[in-house]
């Protein structure tokens, strides 16, 4: 593992800061404390992060507009400025490569942070890969686990890449958009990005109804004639690299895809219109389309519906995500039949080709390594992927690793909580083939972290983990694991940067 850099006392770094500045840049990036990559000069004044006794903060040194843009506690005529959202926001003015940016028609990878600590590690993994980061990724539905707000979500992304020296391109995804309200607000905090989940207005019962109630009920729908118009006797055949797909619609089937997706698509369609109205240009975000969070397949017929009536409503999306075959549990690898997947993957991916391109997008992909390869393969490496539990784990890891006496003991408040936490999830999680934690040696720990079962304990749990308090008001687990990350950080980069990095190798995408 590397070496972890060492915390500063704030009289002493500024004493240091003090004396380096006046030999530049390259002196500055000497100074124990500072991080070397985040040195940068702008209008007459020095900006970079330092790890202090107090945790990190923004090292402001000179004068001028942009030094009196950050506030924060003077030391011997060394600013130390918190980073807190006022400052993430002077940064972005200074520093415009800390604000997210749409992704347009590029591959890109999204990677949650669910502790707002990752970034750096993150865009190790990226650094040598032609893929569009997406560093900020947070469903709405989980930020409450973890106690961050939307705008902490965006600001540690940007305070990450400021450490790292990053002066590139990434995204904010706001993910699983429910309601016109979360989009507009997450467009106003500086998302980029929106993954519309219409799971609440896709009505699966009308599958099961028959062609003549089926016909009866699309005839209600106002759109009705338009729809039919589309559709009715008519046929489409894209084929390309021995793969073939033929849409046609029976009467019957157009009413029963119309009844499931019609609400769905008008939603969308409403938000989209009203994230227009805001951004005022067509590139000023990226648009996610995702019918996944169902129960049953997406089918081709499905796919080519809601992709042309969206397109007849002025939508334009960069991907869209299909539910698929088999199971996607939170953490672990693809469970199912995978020559099934391959071949309804190798559909959607063709259908996309041809109504857009856009991309196809893949959620709940942390760990998925035996079907990357064909996620790569038959999108021609044009994708888009979303991880977030996998980079938590790897966080549990550093745990296991640096600081085994409180894995344990979040390995056993995890087996506690989990029935209760399990809820919110599909998993198969088998408890019993988890081998007691007393029984194990510290260094058997972290191989608990590369077992199926132990990881979804772990994932299930995070929200508890990072939220529960003890009977005087106190954190639980929260404030130690943010203190073992911060001591441990760059064990922690290191962690992502391979496990990260094998997820982007394993999907084929190319080195720069
Ligand atoms: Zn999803």
């Amino acid at each position: 593992m590397s070496a972890e850099l060492g915390k500063v006392d704030i009289n002493e770094l500024a004493q240091e800061a003090g004396k380096a500045v006046g030999e530049g840049a390259g002196a500055l990036a000497k100074v124990e404390g500072i991080y070397p990559l985040s040195v940068k000069f702008a209008d007459g004044a020095f900006f970079c992060l330092a790890r202090t006794g107090q945790g990190k903060r923004l090292v402001v040194l000179g004068e001028g507009k942009a030094a009196g843009d950050f506030s924060g506690e003077s030391v011997s005529g060394v600013k130390f400025c918190a980073l807190d959202a006022e400052n993430a926001a002077a940064l972005r003015n200074y520093f415009p490569w800390t604000a997210p940016v749409p992704i347009g028609r590029r591959a890109s990878f999204g990677t949650g942070d669910r502790l707002g600590v990752a970034t750096p590690g993150h865009l190790q993994a990226f650094a040598p890969y032609e893929i569009f980061p997406v560093l900020a990724q947070q469903s709405m539905r989980e930020l409450g686990r973890t106690g961050r707000t939307a705008q902490d979500v965006i600001d540690d992304a940007g305070w990450g890449a400021f450490e790292a020296g990053y002066v590139g391109t990434f995204a904010a995804d706001a993910d699983h958009i429910k309601k016109i309200d979360e989009a507009l607000d997450c467009y106003r905090l500086g998302f980029t990005m929106f993954t519309i989940d219409a799971s609440d207005q896709i009505d699966l019962q009308a599958v099961h109804l028959s062609d003549e109630q089926a016909l009866t009920g699309f005839r209600e729908i106002p759109a009705y004639r338009q729809i039919t118009e589309r559709y009715a006797d008519k046929s489409w055949n894209f084929s390309r690299g021995g793969v073939s797909v033929d849409i046609a619609f029976s009467d019957a089937e157009l009413a029963r895809c119309a009844l499931v997706y019609h609400k769905a698509v008008e939603h969308m369609a409403a938000i989209y219109d009203q994230l227009r109205k805001v951004s005022g240009a067509e590139a000023g975000f990226d648009f996610e389309v995702s019918v996944d969070e169902t129960e049953t397949d997406t089918t081709e017929r499905d796919h080519f519906f809601v992709a042309t009536e969206l397109a007849e409503r002025g939508v334009k999306w960069q991907s869209l995500a299909p539910k698929f075959t088999g199971q996607f549990q939170k953490g672990i690898d693809y469970i199912g039949d995978k020559a099934k997947f391959e071949q309804q993957f190798a559909a959607h991916a063709l259908i996309a080709e041809n109504l857009g391109p856009y991309k196809i997008s893949v959620h709940s992909g942390s760990d998925k390594f035996s079907i990357f390869p064909l996620v790569g393969q038959h999108t021609g490496g044009y994708f888009h992927l979303k991880t977030a539990g996998t980079s938590w784990l790897e966080a549990v890891r550093v745990i296991t690793v640096k600081n085994p006496a409180l894995y344990r003991r979040m390995h056993e408040f995890a087996l506690e909580h989990f029935e209760q936490d399990r809820a919110s999830y599909h998993v198969t999680t088998d408890l019993a083939a988890i081998p007691p934690v007393d029984s194990l040696a510290d260094s058997d720990l972290p191989a608990l972290m590369d077992k199926v079962d132990s990881r979804q304990l772990l994932h299930i749990t995070y929200g508890s983990l990072l939220s529960c308090r003890d009977g005087a008001g106190a954190f639980l687990f929260r404030d130690e694991i943010y203190g073992a990350l911060y001591d441990y950080e760059q064990t922690y980069y290191q962690m992502l940067e391979r496990h990260i990095g094998r997820h982007i190798e394993t999907l084929g995408v190319k080195r720069r």
